[in-house]
């Protein structure tokens, strides 16, 4: 540990093995996992379709660059197209960098079409969108960018969900939107209703490029391939990752054509889309798309609000309110209650959450939850929960 930069503070627990939607320490006690490593773990661990996926590309070849043809990513990239509003793909290593092509694209496509001068993006308060130097920026967040000024002078903020406001922030500099349709990070905030297609209206009025941020809410977790489809929305420029690789690290930035605008020599990246990630993000997306797999993701994320929405209703003095949508929710504390401190409780008992800002616990199970997770999830809050009152 002592040798390691100590950029987070992690719980002293260690998992030796996964196994479905529960991991163990290798001193063999078992936690249920509400984290999934920060909605990556899409499919829990240890699923054989994965598992033979990446075993059986291992004993071909791992990596040969993006100099050569890769079938596995026009494969996906093939399907995405097929399954979403997208007719180009990219792809990368990491939410961080699946939003650096939105970013770079949102200037070059304003570039091609007669609007050098159109380069600023605008943004939500409370956003994040990663932590390269151009990702803390876009997301504004005091917290993100202390220590690294000069902070790129690139990005605005507003409020998450007020099209007023977006409205009057647009000058004859800007070049795009970037929204989550559910905000992970900054507290479990869905869109309100109506928003995302006023930022449609918005972006075409203006000649804008509307992107949204679908690293943690995309890939299934809300019960639709992404989030803003629950809108009926088309955007121009999608940037996703998390569960696509479903725990290796693969991210994707899919356009419309006319948002494609990245071509040879503009943009690149050594591993991205590589066999071994290809072969694992298809087979994630074999699983994904199988009839039924979406509404069971819908259905357990109706189950799993309505435990949430009893436990504000049962303690009252210990929980705020519950948001979210599919399989991604958030339930707030009240103040005198530090979710960090909830959390470890929770993890005390063996439930493993993710904290979230604005005070929330988040919840972002497996997909691959049971009505019985769900169970055995909340009886671990009420314990918790029974310990503050
Ligand atoms: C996690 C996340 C990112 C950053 O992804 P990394 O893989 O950590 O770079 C960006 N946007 C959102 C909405 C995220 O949840």
């Amino acid at each position: 540990m002592s040798a390691l930069m100590p950029t987070y503070a992690p719980s002293d627990l260690a998992f030796e093995k996964g196994e479905g939607v529960y991991l163990y320490t290798a001193d063999g006690r078992r936690f249920l996992d509400f984290c999934a490593g920060i909605a990556v773990s899409c499919l829990g661990y240890n699923h054989p379709h994965m598992v033979k996926a990446l075993k059986d590309q291992a004993d071909k070849v791992w990596h040969v660059s993006n100099l050569y043809r890769s079938p596995g990513q026009e494969r996906l990239a093939q399907r995405f197209v097929e399954a979403s509003f997208a007719d180009r793909v990219f792809f990368c290593n990491s939410g961080a960098e699946a939003l650096e092509a939105a970013l770079k694209i949102a200037r070059k496509y304003q570039r091609d079409n007669g609007h050098p001068e159109r380069f600023r993006v605008i943004g939500c308060e409370n956003a994040f969108h990663g932590r390269t130097l151009a990702t803390i920026a876009a997301a504004g967040q005091a917290k993100l960018l202390e220590g690294f000024a000069p902070v790129i002078d690139a990005f605005d903020q507003v409020a998450h969900g007020n099209l007023n406001e977006m409205r009057a922030a647009i000058t004859d500099k800007t070049a795009a939107i970037l929204v989550e349709p559910v905000q992970g990070e900054g507290g479990l905030r869905p869109a309100p209703e109506g928003y995302l297609q006023g930022l449609r209206e918005i972006a075409d009025e203006f000649g804008l490029l509307l992107m949204f941020d679908e690293v943690q809410c995309g890939m299934g977790r809300t019960g639709k391939l992404f989030a803003h489809e629950w809108a009926g929305v088309i955007p121009d420029v999608v940037s996703t990752a998390k569960g696509l690789g479903g725990g290796f690290p693969l991210g994707a930035c899919l356009t419309t054509e006319a948002a494609g605008v990245l071509g040879v020599g503009n943009h690149g990246t050594t591993y991205g889309g590589n066999p071994l990630g290809m072969a694992v993000g298809n087979a994630v997306f074999d699983i994904l798309t199988q009839d039924g797999f979406f509404e069971h993701v819908t259905q357990m994320g109706k189950v799993l609000d309505a435990a949430l929405h009893s436990l504000v209703e049962k303690y009252p003095t210990v929980f705020d309110e519950t948001r979210g949508l599919g399989l991604m929710r958030g339930i707030k504390l009240k103040d005198a209650i530090v979710n960090r401190d909830f959390k470890a409780g929770l993890e005390a008992e063996g439930l493993l959450v993710a904290p979230a800002g604005d005070n929330v616990i988040r919840l972002l199970p497996p997909l691959i939850i049971q009505d019985a997770h769900i169970a055995e999830a909340l009886s671990i809050f009420e314990t918790v929960a029974q310990s503050y009152v």
